[in-house]
């Protein structure tokens, strides 16, 4: 697909020539005497769009519309929200295509990942569907006679929804779905890196709900960190911010929330590594590792950072990556035999440069990769070689996140030496071991074994289905959203106890008997 197509396609289907702004209210806010921001796209530097930013009176407004949205939406029954969250995600189905390429035009994933992105929104839409009829709690034995305790789940509020570029509107789909049927309504600030996408998912949902005669329950706000966001962070008014992005400014987000007793949702970046050992099917290994490593050019954080070979196959496996890595398809995204497309920035491509430098400057050795991949009429697009770097535990850069495709290669002679390189690093989301021995397999998920939010065996550490919790430990902020029970994190838990009796029996046995 050309490029001059593609972006005609998206423009007329998703309305974001007509939107022209980054703030939605309730209504498209104007963008008379507004800053503006231009989207670009990593794959050739053209710019794709220019829409207004938030200004600190429509961050009060979407505030105000977002609590008297909310005051509404939670008076539904769960069900019937669940019904409009269905119909939302057959109108997602309607603009599948024409969104997923705005996905790959505006950070660069290819067609293929860029569609899957936009599924992934309609798969978790119907979860959230089916979890409408479902939001219940749990009734306990009273110690006390003629008494009842049950947990009640009831809506929460605003909530905030931060969002990373990598992932520009699946992760706002995660939370905002999810907080729809328990009766919540979402603000969500997406990445100034993919503004764009942001804007036309708002659009197609909340037309869906205008249809319906409801109040917008999704509200958008892009707006500069300056500008809004500290505002954002601190603002009472959300009982919960959901953040995914890196741990660094997570850091700061879960400090600043915290400090006003508000609850985060942390899901920050990861390390994930592969232990690959001498019993595994070594093509499926090939093939996992090399897919978790160099999907999305690595720009995933479940990718592949780290690999963990077994000394009996280290060389053999190697040179099958090597060959793997070298025979891959780097290019424009909209062409459907492209495998890796570009960096989403300048900032990356040097990030990726100066990571090279230092694992070689601590001893790392370069196997492939390492430069700057010049594409003939891409010249301004953000594409480097993907590029395998054998290294040793102790080297510090191993234990850092660096979003790009490089992947360190490290030897080990025993499973319990596997697990100690693999565990030695801050982060803590995705793992995976390819093994056919039980032995193995139970090691790595048992309490000696992996210390991630996500543990696969036999299957790449990308790639993740919505039905589980997904998220991870240690530095990666303990979050869990999407699948399984982590909508509750959503949910106001209210524990209750009904006394039906005569008189008022205190826990524990106390006495306090008043005399009259
Ligand atoms: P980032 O931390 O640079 O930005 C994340 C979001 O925070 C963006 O929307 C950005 O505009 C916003 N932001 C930045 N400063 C802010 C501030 N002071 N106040 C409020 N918001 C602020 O991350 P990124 O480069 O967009 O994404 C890549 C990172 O995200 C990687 O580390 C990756 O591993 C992580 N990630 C984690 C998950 C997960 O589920 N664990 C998923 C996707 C990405």
């Amino acid at each position: 697909m050309n490029f001059k197509n593609a972006l005609k396609q998206v423009q007329k289907d998703c309305d974001i020539k007509m939107v022209n702004s980054g703030v939605f209210t309730g209504s498209w806010s104007k963008i008379e005497h507004k800053k503006k921001l231009d989207s670009f796209s990593p794959i050739n530097g053209k710019k794709l769009g220019t829409i207004a930013l938030a200004t600190k009176k429509d961050y009060k407004q979407v505030i105000e519309s977002a609590e008297s949205s909310f005051k509404e939406w939670r008076k539904i029954p769960g069900p019937r929200r669940g019904e409009i969250i269905k119909e939302i995600s057959d109108e997602l189905l309607k603009y599948k295509e024409s969104l997923g390429i705005l996905v790959s035009l505006e950070v660069g994933k290819t067609i293929s990942e860029g569609q899957g992105e936009v599924q992934e929104m309609i798969d978790i839409g119907y979860f959230a569907t089916g979890l409408s009829r479902q939001i219940y709690g749990n009734t306990m034995a009273s110690e006390r006679k003629h008494h009842r305790m049950y947990e009640q789940y009831k809506p929460l509020g605003p909530i905030g929804v931060i969002t990373s570029f990598n992932f520009p509107s699946a992760v706002w789909a995660w939370n905002s779905f999810i907080a729809a049927v328990v009766g919540d309504v979402t603000v969500w600030k997406p990445s100034s890196k993919a503004p764009l996408t942001a804007v036309a998912t708002i659009n197609i949902v909340n037309k869906v709900l205008k249809r319906n005669n409801l109040q917008p329950i999704f509200f958008l706000i892009v707006g500069r960190g300056r500008d809004i966001g500290d505002d954002f962070l601190n603002e009472r008014r959300f009982p919960l911010i959901s953040f995914t992005g890196s741990v660094k400014t997570g850091s700061k987000v879960g400090e600043l929330v915290g400090k006003r007793q508000g609850k985060t949702l942390l899901e920050l970046g990861g390390n994930n590594a592969a232990i690959v050992t001498e019993n595994c099917d070594i093509n499926n290994a090939v093939n996992g590792v090399a897919f978790g490593a160099l999907a999305t050019a690595g720009q995933r954080c479940t990718s592949t950072r780290r690999l963990i070979l077994h000394k009996n196959i280290y060389d053999t496996f190697l040179e099958k990556m090597k060959k793997a890595y070298q025979s891959v398809r780097i290019g424009t995204p909209l062409d459907p035999n492209t495998l890796i497309g570009p960096l989403i920035d300048q900032q990356s491509v040097d990030n990726y440069l100066n990571a090279i430098k230092t694992a070689q400057n601590q001893g790392g050795k370069l196997v492939t990769g390492g430069k700057i991949k010049k594409i003939k009429d891409l010249e301004n697009g953000f594409y480097v070689e993907p590029t395998i770097i054998e290294a040793t535990k102790d080297m510090d850069i191993v234990k850092e996140e660096t979003f790009a495709p490089i992947l360190y290669v490290m030897k080990y002679k025993t499973i319990e030496e596997a697990l100690t390189i693999h565990n030695n690093v801050p982060q803590g989301l995705s793992s995976a071991i390819f093994t056919n021995d039980i032995r193995e397999e139970e090691y790595f998920l048992s309490e000696k074994g992996s210390d991630c939010g996500i543990a696969n065996v036999n299957t790449s550490t990308a790639g993740a289905e919505i039905g589980g919790a997904f998220g991870g430990e240690k530095d990666t902020g303990g979050g869990r959203e999407s699948g399984s029970d982590a909508w509750k994190i959503y949910a106001h838990r209210q524990t209750v106890t009904v006394n039906y009796g005569k008189d008022v029996p205190l826990a524990q046995g106390v006495k306090f008997d008043i005399e009259e």
